[in-house]
């Protein structure tokens, strides 16, 4: 019998590194995909519709909210973001687990939510350290992105980082590339997500004791 997959929440402030470090880690686990978001968003020009996210409208999103498609949802940043239920609940069924790279308004959603959830917190090592990363992206990107603005939703964004089970510091990219991966085998060994197989294997040993008395 499969087990029933596990979700895993990843929030960071814009610039910590997070998008990178998941697509690496579903690129190397077996039974592992990355959650496909639903936005009101504008596509940026390198971003496809499928692929990058679900780009609908605003008048969609909230179409689709008011009838509780979605596990979770929020507004960031001007846009609407959501998380489809039946999506994840079919990766879980299939025994594949779920990473949802989303914020902290839709982390605390999706803890209440009734789902298996493992969150973490992706903390650049500084403020100094996350302001310099958002210019220099801005720079190489050529993306109109508001530095200051974005360092302010930072600021917010790290105070909820205490209700996180997992704080990954992005200080070395492969470094916390390997804690990242350390995170997620140690949290499929957990009692909780091995009860398909351990009551089987347990089963095992019933049925041996059994024949035993019976001989
Ligand atoms: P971006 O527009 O740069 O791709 O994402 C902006 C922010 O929206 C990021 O912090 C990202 O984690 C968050 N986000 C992306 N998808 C979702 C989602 O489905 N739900 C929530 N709550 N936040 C999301």
């Amino acid at each position: 019998m499969k087990r029933r997959g596990i979700v895993f929440v990843v929030s960071a402030p814009s610039g910590a590194g997070k998008t990178t470090l998941v697509e690496q880690l579903v690129g190397d686990m077996s039974d592992m995909v990355r959650s496909r978001s639903y936005t009101s968003r504008k596509p940026r020009p390198n971003e496809r519709h499928q692929v990058d996210y679900c780009f609908i409208s605003e008048q969609q999103f909230k179409e689709m909210a008011a009838e509780g498609l979605f596990v979770e949802w929020a507004e960031v940043f001007g846009n609407f973001y959501g998380t489809s239920v039946a999506d994840v609940e079919a990766q879980l069924t299939a025994g594949v687990d779920v990473v949802l790279v989303i914020d902290v308004q839709g982390a605390d959603q999706v803890r209440e939510s009734g789902f298996e959830v493992v969150t973490i917190f992706v903390l650049p090592p500084s403020m100094a350290v996350l302001r310099e990363r958002l210019s220099s992206r801005a720079e190489t990107d050529g993306e109109v992105t508001d530095v200051s603005h974005r360092l302010d939703a930072a600021k917010r964004e790290v105070e909820a980082s205490g209700r996180y089970d997992y704080i990954l510091v992005n200080d070395e990219y492969q470094s916390c590339l390997e804690r990242l991966r350390s995170i997620v085998i140690g949290s499929r060994a957990k009692v909780q997500f091995m009860e398909t197989q351990r009551s089987s294997i347990v089963a095992t040993f019933r049925m041996q004791s059994e024949l035993e008395v019976e001989k």
